[in-house]
């Protein structure tokens, strides 16, 4: 796996283009998806390099994988759908139609 650091989650990692953030910790940042697709649509992806899902789970350190995790958990009660109920999902690859090749999940509520 060769990983594009010119992809536009890089892009917002290392502060070229903006976004709507609403948490960050060591090991992951959270925003506003760009074009939502329920009435709350929040990405997460981790700081460090990674493709997708397949590549993060067998890359990962072990702090790198519970630090993401505790982001997307704090996000959850930060919007108030730990209660309510989301949807967590991860398209993994071209055959998933992977938009954007830095690992990310989505996090999508109220519809
Ligand atoms: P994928 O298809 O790779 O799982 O999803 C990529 C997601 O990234 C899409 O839902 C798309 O709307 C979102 N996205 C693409 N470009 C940007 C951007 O520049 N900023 C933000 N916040 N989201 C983006």
């Amino acid at each position: 796996m060769t990983y594009d650091s010119n992809n536009i989650f890089a892009k917002i990692l290392r502060g070229d283009i903006p976004c709507q953030k609403i948490h960050e910790n060591d090991y992951g940042l959270a925003f506003y998806d760009i074009h939502p697709k329920a009435p709350i649509h929040a990405l997460v992806i981790p700081k460090n390099a990674y493709e997708n899902f397949e590549d993060f789970c067998h890359n990962a350190k072990p702090e790198e994988v519970l630090g993401f995790l505790a982001c997307i958990t704090k996000v959850t009660e930060l919007l108030k759908i730990n209660t309510s109920g989301y949807r967590l999902m991860s398209n993994c690859g071209e055959g998933a139609g992977q938009e954007v090749p830095h690992f990310h999940v989505h996090l999508l509520s109220g519809k």
